[in-house]
């Protein structure tokens, strides 16, 4: 049966690459062109401590700078390249990218932080990422310790593009693996025992009136019980207000992001708050 399922998957994952390859490849071609003109720019927003407030490190997210259409945000065009080898490409033009500016950082300034990077299924499926991530860290000579990666849990659900051992390859690198928008996916709490992650983030539609809503408040007790229980570590996305800030620390979560303390920024910008090191008042 999860046999039959697992090929099912594969097919119907064949079945939708061909379908959407033919209306893809005209964007693909001018994603390509994108990322030659460099029109791809990583924002970055810091994370923190939450109790002391001190960064700890920052999560970059991708922004197309399109020449007519402005500054995209991801939820705008990655739909789009989806299942494409364009999502690939996207991929490494942000691990680049973030490995570039983690090396300038960390050349520039003396605190210890870490950049955590998104990245794809399609690059388990169309690349090799444990031997792209190896060799930007040789490339920029950076300790492995100063990179992260945010994986969602479908990457892992049937394990069809051999992502666990790609996982496996990079925890032996020393990447730590977070699991992004915790909760949110299918396979929770049948994978966390094998997932080789350190850190859960738990999933803004969560955190979103946890103050308010005491379905949202109890769920997100329960995920950071599970993951303390786990030895996991935990991020929250997306705190809007002091009083969910001050929630989720009581609860035993250790960082979090979000507008409360700044939205995604220019990696100038995130070079400033870097310098200043901890949030002021
Ligand atoms: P994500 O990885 O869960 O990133 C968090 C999203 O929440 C970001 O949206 C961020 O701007 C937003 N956010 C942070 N704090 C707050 C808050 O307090 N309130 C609200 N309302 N939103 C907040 P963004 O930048 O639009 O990115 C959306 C999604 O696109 C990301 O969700 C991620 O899944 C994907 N993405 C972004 N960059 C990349 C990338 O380089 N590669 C890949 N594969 N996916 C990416
Ligand atoms: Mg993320
Ligand atoms: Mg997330
Ligand atoms: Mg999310």
């Amino acid at each position: 049966r999860a046999k039959a399922d697992k090929r099912t998957s594969v097919r119907v994952f064949e079945q939708q690459m061909h379908e959407l390859a033919a209306r893809n490849l005209r964007l693909s071609s001018d994603f390509q062109k994108a990322i030659a003109r460099t029109e791809l720019v990583n924002f970055y927003q810091p994370i923190y401590h939450l109790k002391s407030g001190q960064l700890v490190g920052f999560e970059a997210l991708v922004r197309w700078q399109h020449p007519e259409l402005g500054l995209l945000a991801p939820g705008s065009f990655l739909p789009i390249l989806e299942k494409t080898e364009a999502m690939r490409l996207l991929g490494e033009a942000v691990m680049r990218e973030a490995a570039a500016t983690a090396k300038r950082w960390h050349e520039n300034h003396t605190s210890e932080f870490y950049v955590s990077i998104n990245v794809s299924d399609e690059q388990f499926a169309f690349g090799n990422l444990a031997e792209m991530l190896r060799s930007l860290l040789e490339e920029f000579n950076l300790p492995a310790h100063f990179l992260r990666i945010e994986i969602t849990e479908t990457v892992l659900m049937a394990d069809i593009f051999g992502g666990m051992s790609q996982l496996d390859e990079l925890k032996r690198l020393g990447i730590r693996i977070l699991i992004d928008d915790f909760g949110t996916g299918f396979s929770s709490l049948s994978h966390l025992a094998t997932i080789p992650a350190e850190t859960i983030k738990i999933d803004r539609s969560f955190v979103h009136s946890l103050a308010a809503n005491t379905k949202n408040y109890e769920i997100v007790r329960t995920i950071l019980s599970l993951s303390s229980n786990l030895h996991l570590g935990a991020v929250a996305e997306g705190i809007e207000t002091i009083e969910e800030r001050e929630l989720l620390s009581s609860l035993g979560c250790e960082f979090g992001q979000g507008y409360l303390f700044a939205a995604p920024m220019p990696a100038a910008d995130a070079e400033i708050l870097l310098g200043m090191n901890r949030l002021s008042g």
